[in-house]
């Protein structure tokens, strides 16, 4: 039977990342993706948002990789001309009921180390961005928007170049503990190999793949919820040039609808949250009044008709609605059983601005042998 060093489940954003990190150090990697090519999932269905790492709890995974990974894709996106812009963004309380909330939040941020974050007035806000319903905001001038389809071809190309296979149309379907490693069956070509390490980096199929092991996804608290994310673009031209954020729900079930740009310069409104028993990309158009109305609080003078059905995206949570938001899983299964087996469960947001962090923890994971 063929043997490989590394297998990588899944060309999302987050396997292609781990695999131009690790392709520096080891040969004889493979990576598998069910479609014919990278990133059709979660990873081309997101604000393409460089998140600056204030709304997560201090210490958690979720704060430390969005804050480090952040850094290094500017870094990344300056050395190899991929586009993205540091546009910033308002998180705009627009009553005084929100406040508190707005200061609680602020201090998260600066407790979590974010750079640059500042309160402004009213008039500091209308002197930036004008257009907004704000009476007082957090400024985050680092926060950024980057393509992140060339950002996964760069690490793609990056993995290729240094020796990493990446096999399209081949889906995962067994995956069975073995001395030294795993045999990994793909359905399409009813292939078996054995792999010393696997990667589990299946998006929203990443408790599925866990659950291939022999892990009890229910007992471990890896079984993943679906909660979707829809968008409507703004088919005018944008009043606003800062990314502008209500101040959140204090459990953080999603960000509240707000106003993102592409690079274009295109405003669209989104997402929101609707948790779904399957995965569905159609965006309700009967949305649009609450969108409309979600999106009007933060800015004024929008016109209802220039609210157009966009695009939607799912999230892999793996809290359920009104629980408690849960950390990233990145763990490596030894404890289990399976010593070799790296879980990464749950990458919802900000999984994109963290990707080059995730990375780097995943090959400290595979560097201490611990695996
Ligand atoms: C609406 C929305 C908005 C978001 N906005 C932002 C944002 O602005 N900023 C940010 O930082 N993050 C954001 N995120 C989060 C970010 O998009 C994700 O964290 C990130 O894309 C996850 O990447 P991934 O590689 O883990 O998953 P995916 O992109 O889902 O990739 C997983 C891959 O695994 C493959 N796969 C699954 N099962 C198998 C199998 N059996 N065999 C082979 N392959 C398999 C899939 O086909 C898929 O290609 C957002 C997410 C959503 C849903």
């Amino acid at each position: 039977m063929e043997e490989v060093e590394i297998t990588i489940i899944g060309a999302g954003v987050v396997g292609l990342a781990i695999a131009a990190e690790l392709s520096e150090q080891y040969e004889n990697i493979v990576v598998l993706e069910r479609h014919d090519s990278f990133g059709q999932e979660t990873s081309s269905r997101n604000s393409e948002v460089i998140h600056s790492g204030i709304y997560y709890p201090q210490g958690s995974l979720k704060a430390r990789l969005c804050i480090e990974g952040a850094k290094q894709l500017y870094e990344i996106c300056g050395r190899y001309s991929i586009p993205c812009k540091k546009i910033g963004k308002l998180i705009v309380a627009t009553e005084q009921a929100e406040l508190s909330a707005m200061e609680e939040l602020s201090e998260k941020g600066k407790i979590n180390m974010v750079n640059g974050i500042v309160l402004l007035d009213k008039k500091e806000v209308d002197k930036i961005e004008p257009n907004t319903n704000a009476i007082a905001a957090i400024y985050s001038p680092n926060t950024g928007i980057i393509d992140s389809h060339s950002l996964m071809k760069h690490f793609l190309n990056m993995a290729s170049d240094r020796g990493a296979l990446i096999a399209y149309g081949s889906e995962v379907e067994s995956i069975d503990k073995e001395e030294n490693g795993f045999v990994v069956a793909i359905k399409q070509e009813r292939y078996r190999f054995k792999s010393r390490v696997v990667i589990n980096c299946a998006g929203l199929a990443a408790d599925y793949i866990a659950a291939l092991t022999g892990i009890d996804v229910q007992r471990s608290g890896y079984k993943l919820k679906f909660c979707k994310g829809s968008y409507f673009a703004y088919a005018k031209p944008s009043p606003v040039k800062m990314l502008i954020y209500p101040v959140p729900h204090r459990k953080l079930i999603g960000l509240g609808v707000h106003a993102t740009l592409d690079l274009g310069g295109r405003l669209r409104f989104g997402p929101d949250t609707e948790y779904v028993e399957s995965i569905d990309y159609k965006v309700d158009i009967n949305k649009r009044d609450i969108f409309y109305k979600g999106a009007l609080k933060i800015i004024p003078k929008l016109e209802k008709d220039a609210f157009i059905p966009d695009m939607a995206g799912i999230r892999p949570k793996l809290q359920g609605p009104g629980e408690e938001t849960k950390d990233f899983v990145i763990t490596n299964e030894t404890e289990k059983g399976l010593p070799g087996l790296i879980n990464l469960i749950g990458i919802e947001s900000p999984g994109l601005t963290a990707s080059p962090a995730i990375a780097k923890y995943v090959a400290n994971i595979v560097e201490e042998k611990s695996c």
